[in-house]
Formats: C-alpha cells, structure tokens, sequence
C-alpha cells in the first residue's frame, strides 16, 4: 500500500496546513483557553500570531485562574510557553497521534503501524490512540 497523503487541519483556524510549513503542537493550558479546539496542533499563523497570543499572568506572579503550568519551561510567561513543538506533519502525527487520528492523520498512522520496523514508545503510543478511535466508532454507531 502506497504511503497515504495526508494534511493536518489546523486546531484553531480550521483550514489545512500547507505541507511545507510545520505543524505547532500546543498544550493543556490552549485547549483551556480554547475549548473548541479539536486536537493540538495548529498552523504556524495560529501558535505564533498576535491573535491568539496571551500571557499567563494577569499580575506580577499571579496566573490566570485555572492556569495550567507548562511542562517546560517551568516558569511560563506567554502562549509561546506553552508551544510543546514544532515540526513535518509526519513527525508531529507521530509524537502526537490522538490530535493526528482527530486531525486527519488516521490513515496515515494506521499505515504506520502496518509497516515492519521497531515496536517502541511511539508505536505504542499510535496504537492507543487508533484503539481509542475504533472504539469510540463503535460506541457510535445506532443500535
Ligand atoms: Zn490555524
Ligand atoms: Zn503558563
């Protein structure tokens, strides 16, 4: 089977990534602040932008109620704090695959997992995500 095509739609504008730009992935404290958002990962214009761009204090050492601390750094300041990592549609589906299964990466993972190579962390990780996927179609369906 030929590798699947595939493009992440972006978390927070909706619309495709190109494939040439890189992915954003984005943390808890985002998905608090923008509960709509399906998945983690964003186009460049969305995790950089002045648009979506916030601070995490709203005084001197007094966060936002609710505030999630960012894994790393551990002092975070500001949205770009909370920028997990960037990178190729490819890597970042594999480091993230329950925002790739959710954003348009399904095929693409499951092609992953088919192919020979090593079983390791982020296979795994992938196949929790596609089991989660399989189950909650089902747990969908009409009786
Ligand atoms: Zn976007
Ligand atoms: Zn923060």
């Amino acid at each position: 089977m030929a590798r699947p095509d595939f493009r992440i739609t972006c978390c927070l504008c909706g619309k495709p990534i190109p494939r040439a730009s890189d992915v954003y992935a984005l943390d808890e404290e985002w998905q608090r602040r923008y509960p709509t958002m399906v998945g983690t990962l964003a186009c460049k214009k969305c995790a950089l932008s002045p648009q979506h761009f916030w601070k995490c204090q709203v005084a001197l050492d007094e966060y936002v109620p609710g505030h999630h601390p960012a894994a790393d750094p551990k002092e975070c300041y500001d949205s770009w704090d909370h920028i997990v990592g960037f990178g190729t549609h490819a890597a970042m589906v594999m480091v993230h695959p329950y925002s790739g299964v959710l954003q348009g990466a399904e095929e693409y993972l499951r092609w992953q997992l088919g192919r020979p190579g090593p079983d390791n962390d982020l296979t795994k990780g992938i196949r929790e995500a596609l089991s989660l996927r399989d189950e909650s179609a089902v747990s969908s369906q009409p009786r």
